[in-house]
């Protein structure tokens, strides 16, 4: 008898990166590595892309999402983008130790890209061996779906699996390999590349892929590519709305490390903050705080600049381009705002709103009281009416009680029923803090994935209660502070 045809592990290629030509990528395979296992899983993301059922227990899927066989109908590519790293131009950079598979058209997500990172050198890995530890790509996979869960535009992670093949770092680690999906991985950077070449037709064709695939209400306009710049700058400036809002420091926004989506991409040295500092400095390669947290909405608009810069050609005068980011400060604290107004339960704007979260922003900075606790904490108090609890993290009581003044104020206007629940819904009890990912990566070390398993579970669900994981939402131990996370691990 024969045995029953397997379903393909991925279906719907169309590879519409790969049509862009030759210009824009490498075609090559991914390098194999030993002994592979699987380290962690998303079952969200197998459904979004389709996978089908069972397809963890299948080797083939184990072997393609560490680059030792290849999906049939994929196209694997290394992209070529160039990119400003703090602040100084850096000439040609790329998929140093990523390939692209393609894309596949999804049930209900349209086109997704699939794209394991750490599977080998390619010609733009320069000094690189084209590898990822298994620790930064549990870092990676973790965070990714944390992310995606808090609501927070981002790249995906499929899976990560293992392998014992060593690899240099300060010390000697493992490889393993992320399976990230986006609907696209271009970068400002990949503009850059072709902007600094003078590559105007290869310029031109990138613009009007990004405009057709993902940006279609762009193309009627006077100027596609300035309502393009547009576009991107304000789904940048509502992204570091975002991230100022939840406390995320990215850590590393180099111009190739912006996604043209405005998604969260390339997760590095991130960190959520624990107390609240906005100068803190989470890369510990970052030694003059180029990207330190409260920088990020000035970066991200220096990377703009870029960005535009790149596109002049296409967009024809600096005017024009200059109109098209202007949007770009207004976008950013208006949705700050929103986020925030939304973190304290308030529903409509108000006068005196913006002083408030202000006050509170001091405060807290100068109690370093920590912030996500303090978030939920004070979820916790609006729907119990004791705000004892949320005064105890302040050493200044004094001060603390002034503001809650000010606050209830405006919180009795609201309409109560709906408050608590507002607020339980925005302010995450659960975030990938530094030393959970290193509490699980330590087990995942010794073969362990529990943790990790565990994490993934409450970080899929932050909003809500864990009965029994209250330690997940606790402060950080006095070790946490004395972790160091660099560049490119
Ligand atoms: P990042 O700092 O992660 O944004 O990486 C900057 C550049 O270095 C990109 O072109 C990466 O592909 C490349 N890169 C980072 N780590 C490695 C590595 N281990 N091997 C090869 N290329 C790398
Ligand atoms: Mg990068
Ligand atoms: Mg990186």
């Amino acid at each position: 008898l024969a045995a029953p045809a397997q379903a393909p592990l991925v279906a719907g290629w169309r590879n519409g990166f790969a049509a862009l030509g030759p210009a824009f990528f490498t075609e090559l395979r991914p390098t194999p590595l030993p002994a592979p296992h699987w380290v962690g899983a998303s079952d969200d993301v197998a459904a979004l892309l389709g996978l089908p059922e069972g397809w963890q227990q299948r080797d083939d899927a184990l072997q393609s999402f560490t680059g030792n066989a290849l999906p049939p109908g994929s196209r694997p590519l290394a992209s070529v983008y160039s990119g400003h790293q703090f602040g100084v131009w850096a000439g040609q950079l790329g998929d140093g130790r990523a390939i692209l598979l393609g894309e596949v058209e999804t049930p209900a997500h349209g086109g997704q890209e699939l794209q394991l990172k750490g599977c080998g050198r390619t010609p733009y890995s320069r000094m690189g061996d084209g590898r990822a530890v298994l620790r930064s790509s549990i870092r990676e996979f973790l965070c990714s779906e944390a992310m995606h869960a808090l609501g927070i535009p981002t790249t995906r992670a499929l899976c990560v699996t293992g392998s014992p093949a060593p690899v240099a770092r300060e010390e000697i680690e493992t490889a393993a390999v992320v399976t990230r999906v986006a609907p696209s991985f271009i970068r400002f950077g990949h503009f850059e590349h072709f902007a600094a070449r003078g590559q105007q037709a290869e310029l031109r064709r990138l613009a009007d892929y990004v405009i057709d695939r993902y940006y279609p209400e762009c193309r009627d306009g006077a100027n596609p590519c300035a309502a393009l710049l547009r576009a991107v700058s304000e789904r940048t400036a509502a992204l570091m709305a975002r991230w100022q809002a939840v406390g995320f420091c990215h850590g590393v926004m180099n111009t190739d490390n912006m996604s043209i989506l405005g998604l969260t991409i390339d997760y590095g040295p991130f960190q959520f903050l624990d107390a609240f500092d906005p100068g803190h400095i989470c890369n510990h390669s970052d030694a003059q705080g180029r990207y330190a947290f409260d920088r990020q909405p000035g970066v991200a608009w220096w990377n703009l600049l870029c960005l535009a810069q790149a596109m002049l050609p296409l967009i024809g005068e600096v005017e024009t381009a200059r109109a098209a980011l202007s949007t770009y400060e207004g976008v950013f604290a208006a949705e700050f705002l929103r986020r925030m107004r939304a973190k304290l339960g308030l529903q409509q704007p108000r006068e005196g709103d913006g002083a408030l979260v202000d006050a509170l922003l001091r405060l807290l900075a100068a109690g370093r009281v920590d912030y996500t606790i303090f978030w939920r904490r004070l979820s916790h108090a609006v729907a119990a009416g004791d705000f004892e609890p949320v005064r105890d993290l302040f050493a200044d009581r004094a001060a603390f009680d002034a503001w809650l003044l000010s606050y209830e104020e405006l919180l009795a206007l609201e309409d109560q029923a709906l408050v608590a629940d507002l607020m339980l819904n925005t302010n995450p009890g659960f975030v990938l803090r530094n030393h959970l990912g290193e509490q699980a990566i330590r087990a995942a070390k010794l073969g362990d994935f529990s943790e990790l398993q565990t994490l993934q579970k409450l970080l899929a669900r932050p909003f809500d209660e864990h009965p029994g994981h209250e330690a997940h939402a606790g402060f950080p131990p006095e070790w946490a502070s004395t972790i160091s996370i660099s560049c490119s691990s």
